[in-house]
């Protein structure tokens, strides 16, 4: 099958990026500021790329309010990365010893867990695990110890289609989010987390670098064994450049945030995101064909999961939606059933042909 531009792209990440922002990126890819030379040729320490960089950190500390306290790293190594950084740099503040708390709430925050596990006491403060990661365990059964340097959560699990409304009150304890698949999607209050991280490949452009928002004073902390591209105190007195940064990335990151800012920032897209999953999911409960099984207050408005009551519609549906033009509708093989990851750049109109085709396959099942 072949298609034209554009089909609607589901998927999960990397996942769909404007059109404008891509018709730039091509106008000019091969005399970029009339250089003669791309952007992804010229040295991460040039004065024309320097420029570059600190307008990105400029548009994202604008897009998210980041008060001057915090640190922005742009790094590699995605998500996964910093599983194993985050505790590197923090999980020696723990008051008896390397430990941090963990809230799992799906696949993405229990991998995190293991992986800190690999560095000191990666405690459970509660699992929805026995529910198929279909909730959030309530406020009130969360066992948070008294001597972790950390409570670590997810705040958008993106495989099981789960999202904190909020992000959780710990009082003065450092909180860690992993906000990979929802970030820039919603206002956030910086001051209330330690840490914020994520890839930019679901929110904002293609894969390769990975946002660190960190509370200045916590940096510097690091375990001796860390790395020096893992260790952020090393990373942030050398701008971000202790290794060769994925320039290329870095520059399509920053056409996604002018973008942003273009669309009205993020107060404006996320009335827009709030729209388009409502769309959906107000489809789907009153279908009788799909069913979403995740706790209501607790729907993801970037990953909205749903099954089919009769799964051996399954590949028909799949092969149908996509001779649509709707692509990677595929649920994640850990969850089965389908996946509509609905980003900042997944325009309304494309939730509303989702939702035409699927009520017309409804109607013809
Ligand atoms: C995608 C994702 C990750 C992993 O990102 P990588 O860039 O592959 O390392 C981690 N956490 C969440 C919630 C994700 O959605």
């Amino acid at each position: 099958m072949t298609f034209e531009r554009r089909i609607f792209n589901f998927s999960a990440g990397p996942s769909t990026v404007p059109e404008e922002v891509l018709k730039q990126a091509q106008a000019e890819l091969l005399n970029w500021h009339g250089l003669g030379t791309s952007v992804m040729e010229i040295s991460h320490r040039s004065k024309d790329f320097m420029a570059v960089y600190e307008e990105v950190l400029h548009d994202l500390r604008t897009l998210m309010n980041i008060p001057d306290s915090y640190e922005i790293l742009l790094l590699q190594g995605g998500g996964i990365g910093q599983n194993a950084g985050i505790p590197m740099n923090l999980m020696a503040l723990g008051k008896n010893g390397p430990k941090a708390d963990f809230l799992v709430t799906g696949i993405w925050s229990e991998k995190s867990r293991q992986e800190a596990e690999k560095y000191g006491v990666a405690h459970l403060v509660a699992s929805s695990a026995t529910e198929q990661f279909n909730t959030i365990p309530a406020r009130d059964s969360w066992d948070l110890s008294d001597d972790a340097a950390y409570l670590h959560y997810c705040s958008n699990e993106t495989i099981g289609g789960v999202e904190f409304p909020d992000t959780p009150e710990v009082g003065d304890r450092l909180l860690v989010a992993d906000i990979s698949s929802n970030i820039l999607s919603k206002e956030m209050d910086i001051s209330k987390g330690a840490v914020w991280f994520g890839g930019a490949q679901k929110n904002i452009g293609p894969s390769g670098v990975t946002i660190v928002v960190v509370r200045k004073d916590l940096l510097g902390h690091s375990m001796k064994i860390t790395p020096s591209i893992w260790d952020w105190g090393k990373q942030a007195a050398n701008q971000s450049m202790v290794n060769t940064p994925p320039t290329f990335s870095i520059y399509m990151a920053g056409l996604g945030f002018k973008w942003l800012l273009k669309q009205g920032g993020v107060k404006v897209i996320e009335q827009r995101n709030q729209e388009k999953a409502n769309l959906l999911y107000d489809f789907i409960d009153q279908s009788t064909l799909y069913e979403n099984r995740v706790n209501k207050v607790y729907r993801s408005r970037m990953n909205a999961t749903f099954f089919l009551r009769d799964e051996s519609l399954n590949d028909a549906f799949l092969s149908q939606s996509k001779a649509a033009g709707l692509l990677a509708l595929r649920g994640h093989k850990a969850a089965g059933g389908m996946r509509a990851s609905i980003y900042n750049a997944m325009p309304l109109e494309g939730v509303i042909a989702l939702v035409e085709f699927m009520r017309d396959f409804e109607r013809r099942a």
